[in-house]
């Protein structure tokens, strides 16, 4: 009988739990398009309900899960936030409210299903969930995350790499200009500052991009306007596209990575906006490691955290009976 596991993306906004065939979960020696879930549940997430809110919404989309598919084996959980994926333990979140101080994410899902949980960070598992639709093609992957903050995932040698504190891939809070702005983080002209969907939508409302709005305009409005010729709209996408192409040069550089998969709403902005990063990330970097490095977007798709979170799942608990 096909074992189960299932996988659950939790985001600022939506939620997304699925349900994969184990066998599913290693990826395939030739690729493969994206991954395929046996069900899958997409709600809006109880973002305003704190710590306990969110394990009652996981324990129920945990059961809905079960009666479609059968017994689970185990849950995987990828969590927008700063934790230890070696005990669950969330540590902080800057997209949900209320995560300060310490929460046994993984422990309280457990309790509650009676299956065991392994919870990571978001990136991480969609990262991971990336080489896995890769796996056999590439053996040394960056995945960045590019939406209202930059942040993402590092494989090496087919494996994560974590860091001494779990906290590698930190993209967002690489620094570019060393004098520029200053960010959240505590540092100053980092990436977050210039080329996440926050910085781009800044940069056209302070140059009147799409009319005078009372608020930043949306990253949707940002690319109408530039495509009917709003030139302060163009301008905003170029400058961000180059400011992150930067940025994946000097990973380029530092890594010698095969492939950079990029994802996040950020990628919304079109083919301009990516031929753009490609070309700054390639004439700024070494020649060698241009030449070995495929800038593209991610292949795994909506489900990559959800498929992530269920794989690292099973790699811990799959031997165990
Ligand atoms: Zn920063």
């Amino acid at each position: 009988m096909t074992e189960v596991v299932l996988g659950i993306d939790v985001g600022g906004t939506k939620t997304l739990a699925a349900a994969f065939a184990a066998e599913s979960l290693l990826g395939t020696r030739a690729g493969q398009a994206a991954p395929t879930a046996l069900d899958a549940l997409r709600v809006p997430t109880a973002a305003t309900a704190g710590p306990n809110g969110i394990v009652d919404q996981l324990a129920g989309l945990v059961e809905r899960l079960r009666s479609h598919v059968g017994a689970p084996r185990a849950v995987g959980v990828g969590f927008p936030g700063l934790i230890d994926h070696r005990d669950g333990v969330v540590h902080s979140s800057v997209i949900l409210p209320g995560w300060d101080g310490g929460f046994a994410l993984a422990a309280a899902l457990r309790e509650r299903c009676g299956m065991p949980v392994l919870a990571d960070n978001d990136a991480t598992c969609a990262g991971w969930g990336e080489y896995l639709v890769r796996r056999g093609e590439v053996e040394h992957l960056l995945v960045l995350t590019i939406g209202t903050g930059i942040g993402g995932a590092i494989v090496l040698g087919g494996r994560l790499h974590r860091g001494a504190s779990n906290t590698s891939a930190e993209f967002g809070n690489m620094t570019i200009d060393w004098r520029g702005e200053d960010h959240s983080s505590g540092n100053r002209g980092c990436l977050n500052t210039l080329a996440s969907g926050t910085a781009i939508a800044r940069r056209a409302w302070r140059a009147g991009a799409c009319g005078a709005l009372g608020e930043p305009p949306t990253l949707e409005q940002i690319a109408t306007a530039a495509a009917a010729g709003d030139t302060a709209a163009a301008e905003a996408i170029e400058t961000g596209a180059e400011a992150l192409g930067t940025g994946i040069a000097n990973l380029l550089n530092a890594f010698n990575p095969g492939c950079v998969a990029l994802t996040g709403g950020v990628l919304g902005l079109g083919p301009r906006w990516l031929s753009t990063v490609r070309k700054t990330a390639l004439s700024r970097a070494f020649p060698l490691n241009a030449a070995h490095a495929n800038i593209e977007e991610c292949r795994a798709g909506q489900l990559a955290g959800a498929f992530g979170a269920a794989a690292l799942a099973w790699d811990r608990f799959g031997a165990v009976r």
